[in-house]
């Protein structure tokens, strides 16, 4: 058996130099790198319907500080050691996802929008154009709660709806909360934004939204979940068709999603009710654990979609293999 050393390698690369044909092939050292990743959407089946995982971008940020509320950078880099990724910064992830049923074209949140394009997101336009979805054949927008990154998609940069023949369904309760002029001015200044971007996104539309209850099936095969505490009206999606299911959890695990399963008890900024955020987190896994659902979620790395076990105090991420067929 050949051993694959260094020396090795040299060695190989000195005897082809020698070659008699060599000089026959024009030399290529000078291609240029690409620089550019493969396009950000990846498709499965469940049952009979066609979902597609759409990535909005991703944002990295430079990690000075901890981004969880009760644990401390240490904490923090040593899961990340433990994942071999890197500790100097953290990747955060975007997956609106679309649902072809057969009879209506879904899609599930809207992405960052076209202000966030300079930090490395708002591409869901270009990545629906990659995947083959024209914007206007959108039939069904579903929204799982109002936070910046899952709405601001739904308008364009000159502020016209980006999907200007759907219908847009959101939670009753999260639109209970966020258009609540009273809950604003008592918010603290963290949620302000989040107040007034609900306003600019929905205000010019609001007799025009569809406000659901959870236990609803809102579209056939796909049921709105009660997962609330990131914030008050936030909600998962069953998806289902014949013996096929996935849960789009959207921000169960929110931030950088793999600290949260690790540590199901660790909060990010956006959990709005973090004891009730751990509760429904622990709650939705150990079902999708001893059910074995796959389960896809808007920050889970690319392209979010795999199976949750227990593992510890806390729970592993499984990734589904790329699937070819379909
Ligand atoms: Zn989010």
């Amino acid at each position: 058996m050949t051993e694959l050393t260094r020396r090795g390698a040299l060695a190989a690369t000195a005897a082809a130099t020698l070659s008699p044909l060599a000089g026959t092939i024009p030399a290529k050292a000078a291609a240029p790198l690409s620089g550019q990743q493969a396009p950000g959407f990846y498709r499965f089946k469940v049952g009979s319907y066609e979902c597609t995982v759409l990535l909005d971008g991703v944002r990295p940020v430079k990690l000075d500080n901890s981004p969880i509320r009760n644990a401390n950078l240490d904490e923090v880099k040593s899961v990340l050691t433990a994942s071999h990724l890197p500790t100097d910064q953290l990747r955060f992830y975007f997956h609106p996802m679309v649902v072809n049923t057969g009879a209506k074209l879904v899609l599930i949140d809207s992405g960052n929008g076209p202000g966030s394009r300079q930090t490395g997101t708002g591409r869901l336009p270009d990545n629906l154009t990659a995947a083959g979805i024209d914007p206007k054949t959108i039939d069904v927008v579903i929204i799982s709660h109002f936070h910046g990154d899952h709405i601001s998609g739904l308008r364009t940069a000159d502020g016209a709806l980006a999907f200007a023949n759907a219908e847009i369904m959101v939670p009753a309760k999260e639109w209970a909360f966020w258009s609540d002029e009273g809950a604003a001015s008592r918010a603290p200044q963290g949620q302000q934004a989040t107040f007034q971007n609900t306003k600019r996104i929905f205000g010019p539309i609001a007799d025009k939204i569809s406000k659901y209850e959870w236990g609803k099936e809102l579209v056939p095969g796909i049921t709105a979940r009660d997962t609330n505490g990131h914030t008050p009206g936030h909600t998962s999606f069953l998806i289902a068709s014949g013996s096929g299911s996935v849960m789009y959890q959207a921000d169960v695990t929110a931030g950088y999603a793999p600290l949260q399963f690790h540590n199901p008890s660790w909060l990010v900024g956006g959990d709005m009710d973090g004891n009730q955020a751990v509760e429904t987190r622990r709650k939705l896994y150990d079902q999708l654990a001893a059910d074995k659902m796959m389960v896809s979620g808007y920050h889970i790395p690319f392209p979010s979609l795999g199976y949750i076990e227990k593992a510890g105090t806390g729970y592993r991420f499984i990734p589904a293999s790329w699937n070819p067929v379909l």
